[in-house]
């Protein structure tokens, strides 16, 4: 019993003391066989807790929840950098958790669903079908295809339409939106207080997710990151950065770029990744890095002038078939 009532007293030490952080950090994790899930970072306001990013899997949400439960706090609002899911599935289990919590983002979403999310639907599908599915990446997929199917569990019902000082909860926040960057609108925040900025998936320390990227919005973002005076930087995926780790990351990325439009040996430009980053990727993940690194270049770097332009405009179905090969 005495044990019992001892843990319980630490845990409340432990959940006072994160109350005093200007932040408080739930981290995500990039597993080798299933998909990752973002960073979430809470804030503190009058009118509750701000939770930026909400993750995919179950297990992540149920964290952010704990956390509210155990600060006895309300959970008031929701600001997502971007659509992807590993970044909004969460908002689903927290909108039914606080029916009144308001969800702030990017209208980029709309596009995405009529293009990008209506194909790996389908995929999503052709893989349901396949009897070698397992289980658990099952579960997942299952979870992706209802929030496509269902946006409004994920859709913010507040829109972000330009940067600007937002009162989110009663708070005022710095709130920045990134245009054609890691997607057609990204949300990413600065703490003036504590001097930290909130990124999202502008900077992943591994590798950049490209997926829906355009390079060079993406790299004028990075530039307008680099210009606040932040002294750390909570990637989208990964550890917090100092400022020197955040530009030598700005470094990486665009070496990465120029070599992916250079004439060099693609190898050239995976190895000049994982040596540039090497700081930020851990021994586990180094062959996921170049793994991925080799995929964008081949994907988004290397491939035809217009491919390379179809996410530096806005998503549309209209234009969203690629032209036959
Ligand atoms: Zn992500």
């Amino acid at each position: 019993m005495r044990a019992v009532v001892l843990g319980v007293a630490a845990f409340v030490a432990s959940v006072a003391a994160n109350a005093a952080e200007p932040y408080h950090l739930i981290p995500g994790a990039v597993p080798l066989d299933s998909g990752p899930d973002g960073n979430t970072i809470v804030f503190d306001a009058p009118r509750g807790l701000i939770v930026f990013d909400t993750g995919r899997h179950p297990e992540h949400s149920q964290a952010i929840l704990d956390y509210a439960k155990a600060r006895h706090r309300p959970i008031a609002a929701i600001v997502n950098s971007h659509w992807h899911l590993d970044h909004t599935t969460g908002n689903w289990d927290i909108r039914q958790a606080y029916p009144h919590v308001a969800v702030y983002a990017s209208n980029a979403l709309h596009g995405a669903l009529e293009t990008f999310l209506k194909d790996s639907r389908a995929q999503t599908d052709r893989m349901l079908a396949d009897p070698k599915t397992p289980a658990a990446t099952r579960d997942q997929l299952l979870r992706g295809k209802s929030m496509i199917d269902h946006p409004e569990r994920i859709a913010p019902d507040h829109i972000v339409a330009k940067s600007g000082r937002m009162s989110i909860a009663g708070r005022l926040i710095d709130v920045h939106l990134a245009k054609f960057a890691a997607t057609e609108g990204d949300v990413w925040l600065y703490d003036a207080k504590s001097r930290t900025v909130i990124a999202g998936d502008l900077v992943v320390g591994l590798v950049p997710f490209m997926d829906t990227a355009c390079a060079e919005g993406w790299s004028h973002a990075l530039d307008d990151i680099a210009r606040l005076p932040f002294t750390t930087l909570i990637p989208g995926h990964g550890d917090p950065m100092t400022r020197a780790d955040f530009l030598q990351w700005r470094t990486a990325y665009n070496n990465f770029v120029d070599c992916g439009h250079s004439a060099k040996p693609g190898k050239e430009c995976v190895a000049g990744w994982s040596r540039d980053a090497a700081k930020f990727i851990d021994a586990a993940h180094e062959d996921y890095a170049a793994g991925a690194a080799g995929y964008y270049l081949q994907t988004r770097l290397r491939s035809s002038a217009e491919e390379q332009q179809r996410y530096c405009k806005p998503l549309s179905a209209a234009t969203w078939r690629k032209p036959a090969a």
